[in-house]
């Protein structure tokens, strides 16, 4: 088959027509910086502050609290670093963050390292086998020294949805009895990356006072992204340098890449109306998969679901095998299993479900896009049932071995 079908648009999405047919103008006709006080820097800056005002609609946000960045990985860093950094300089202590275990690992990371260099504690809440976090214990984790909670909107491999408005409100109520005690104010960030085409993102419904965000998950360029900083909020700057950004983060804009992003967050509210069908679709798939392809199971809750996702585990076959052998027929989609510096490394996203190593190794994300048909997903499910019955037959006693060499 020529045409590929592409189900992996938690990884990426391509560009949308008209996200591009804005942008280009800005690579070459108005390729002035936008810092420029000249005429050419106005149009790129009048862009630039356009596409603001687009963003900051969407989430409901003022257009000062709205901070370009390169994607969700800077900002993700940013929010930790940079309010730890503001916490310890101004009480000359080590502060406290409360996040989950199957954060993207631009959160996890920047944990590790805040740990290791003795600039914060963490503390890393359970999911359970649904795959949602619980907000007791969110409760029971606070200490005097809390200074941030940052949970995921939507996880990126199993695409549960957390409860974000809901502990948006537990913090504002816990906030209250703190200020009365002088204990500092607890900030709530969410790495909403999964979510923005999906979910209301509003910042006040949320309660949230950071948020992040990239492009290309949108429908928008690569490279791109926002970091939502509610007024007052206390974070030290990103970068040094000139005074781009409210003079939060120095360095020419990317005014094309801005410009996308503006287009793209736009054009999420036209697409409202097709998340029910997108929403059938995915369960269909599901259905079809679980029934059809034996002991196949879901990864995460069945309901609190984003409507693009799909994450199974079928045993006694290995992800990497199933995804190339997919990739051959013509489908698309990824694992929670990689392959880094020759060693199967399981997702820990799985594993923080309580998946054991070989269940994560056996898994498969499917994730819908926007343009996926019943036609794509009829095509898939017959590829891989074909495939799975090729890797079973030929490895039984291989992968059998496998596992038991890798245990
Ligand atoms: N957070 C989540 C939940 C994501 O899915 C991703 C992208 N996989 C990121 C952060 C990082 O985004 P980027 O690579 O665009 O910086």
């Amino acid at each position: 088959m020529s045409k590929k079908i592409y189900l992996d648009n938690a990884a990426t999405t391509p560009v949308d027509k008209k996200v591009f047919e804005a942008m280009k103008p800005y690579f070459s006709d108005k390729f002035g910086n936008a810092s420029s006080i000249h005429s050419f820097g106005r149009v790129a800056s009048e862009a630039v502050e356009k596409a603001r005002g687009q963003v900051a609609d969407f989430f409901g946000a003022q257009t000062n609290e709205i901070i370009f960045t390169s994607g969700a990985t800077e900002s993700n860093n940013w929010a930790l670093k940079g309010m730890t950094k503001k916490y310890q300089a101004e009480n000359n202590k080590i502060p406290h963050i409360i996040t989950t275990a199957f954060e993207h690992s631009c959160i996890l990371e920047s944990c590790k390292a805040l740990e290791k260099n003795k600039k914060a504690e963490v503390t890393y809440l359970p999911v359970y086998k649904d795959g949602v976090v619980k907000i007791e214990n969110i409760k029971k984790a606070i200490k005097p020294n809390t200074l941030l909670i940052s949970i995921m909107y939507v996880n990126n491999e199993i695409g549960t949805v957390q409860p974000i408005a809901e502990i948006g409100k537990l913090i504002k109520k816990i906030n209250q009895k703190r200020e009365v005690k002088k204990l500092n104010k607890i900030i709530f960030h969410t790495d909403a990356t999964q979510a923005i085409n999906y979910f209301d993102c509003k910042v006040d419904k949320l309660g949230v006072d950071l948020l992040s965000m990239s492009a290309h998950k949108i429908y928008g360029p690569k490279g791109v992204g926002v970091l939502y900083i509610r007024k007052g909020t206390p974070i030290v700057r990103k970068q040094d340098g000139g005074a781009q950004e409210f003079g939060l983060r120095a360095g020419t804009l990317n005014t094309p890449g801005i410009v996308g992003l503006g287009k793209a967050i736009e054009q999420v509210k036209s697409r409202k109306s097709k998340v029910k069908s997108m929403t059938l679709l995915r369960d269909y798939l599901i259905k079809r998969v679980l029934k059809e392809i034996p002991d196949a199971h879901l990864n995460g809750s069945k309901i609190k679901r984003s409507p693009n996702n799909a994450n199974f585990s079928f045993p006694r076959v290995e992800g990497e095998s199933l995804l190339m052998m997919l990739d051959a027929e013509g489908v698309l989609g990824s694992t929670g299993s990689a392959c880094s510096s020759g060693e199967l490394k399981p997702s820990h996203v799985l594993l923080a479900l309580g998946l054991k190593p070989e269940e994560a190794h056996s898994s498969l994300r499917l994730t819908l896009g926007k343009d996926t048909t019943k036609k794509d997903i009829d095509y898939t499910v017959s590829a891989i049932k074909k495939v799975i019955k090729k890797l079973r037959g030929i490895s039984g006693n291989v992968l059998k071995d496998y596992y038991l060499n890798h245990k």
